[in-house]
């Protein structure tokens, strides 16, 4: 299905943009991946995804709170491939804090990963996905772009942003070819989570199993966690003809978090 296409997935050395990467390679498509970690593992994760899905893969280390580098990154993997077909803008952190004790720093980190890097990704990717008649822009927002929880002052304002930035996005390229969309998952056990599970069950003096399971109780009426290969699974879709016609719009993976 995504055979010839070209797919950045930004944050994709774990977690949910792994999980993104590895579907769209599954369906043919060329990949570059992005995000921090040890080198050795994320070469094993490379070569690992040309080897088993015959495509290329490509490995850009681009800090994604640095907008200039986020459109260069843009630049180089045309250079590179040729082309640009799918933008999957999934980068993200997390940290908590009442809003009064909420570090400057952390609030101007998560704002420049969460939202800004998407609209330095968008804007760079936007004419040439144009120019090629097709494209699919992937926001990986959160059940957070959606309703708020308390503690999460910057990521709550981060993933409403990417929400209303994927509107704009949606009206600005409808009938060009291209198509923006937000997928906004609950609970994915992730390194993100576990940090989040960690604290529970330290706070709280109780197992990472029970921790696990207050956290789903609280929030996700399915009481079990989304995979990311069940994310990879929904981008697929969204790159897939029968999406054609979707556009600034969101998905929800939540378990039925948002529904209540
Ligand atoms: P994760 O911590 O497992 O992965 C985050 C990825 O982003 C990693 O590859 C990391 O190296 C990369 N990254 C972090 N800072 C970066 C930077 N400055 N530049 C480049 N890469 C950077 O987290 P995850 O749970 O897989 O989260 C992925 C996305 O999904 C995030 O946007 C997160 O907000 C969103 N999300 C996660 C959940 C969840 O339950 N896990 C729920 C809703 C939304």
């Amino acid at each position: 299905m995504l055979k010839g296409k070209v797919a950045i997935v930004t944050g994709s050395t774990s977690g949910i943009g792994l999980g993104i990467a590895k579907e769209l390679a599954k369906l043919g498509a060329d990949i570059v991946l992005n995000g921090f970690g040890n080198e050795n593992e994320i070469e094993k994760v490379r070569s690992g995804i040309e080897r088993e899905y015959g495509v290329r893969a490509a490995y850009d280390a681009t800090d994604m709170s640095d907008g200039e580098a986020v459109r260069q990154l843009i630049g180089t993997t045309i250079g590179r491939f040729g082309r640009l077909d799918i933008l999957v803008n999934n980068a993200g952190i997390q940290f908590t804090a009442p809003v009064e004790q909420f570090p400057p720093a952390k609030w101007k980190a998560i704002l420049d990963i969460n939202l800004s890097a998407a609209f330095h990704g968008i804007a760079s990717a936007v004419p040439h996905m144009k120019k090629q008649r097709w494209g699919r822009i992937v926001n990986i927002a959160s059940a957070h772009g959606l309703v708020a929880s308390t503690h999460k002052a910057a990521y709550v304002a981060a993933k409403h942003g990417l929400v209303g930035l994927t509107k704009v996005v949606g009206l600005e390229t409808a009938g060009s070819g291209v198509t923006c969309n937000a997928v906004c998952p609950g609970w994915v056990r992730t390194p993100l989570v576990e940090k989040q599970i960690d604290d529970i069950a330290a706070e709280k003096g109780i197992s990472q199993k029970l921790a696990a399971e207050e956290l789903l109780a609280e929030k996700q009426p399915s009481l079990d966690f989304a995979s990311p290969e069940q994310l990879g699974g929904t981008v697929a879709f969204l790159c897939s003809a029968a999406a054609d016609q979707i556009t600034g719009t969101t998905i929800s993976i939540d378990g039925g978090w948002t529904a209540r």
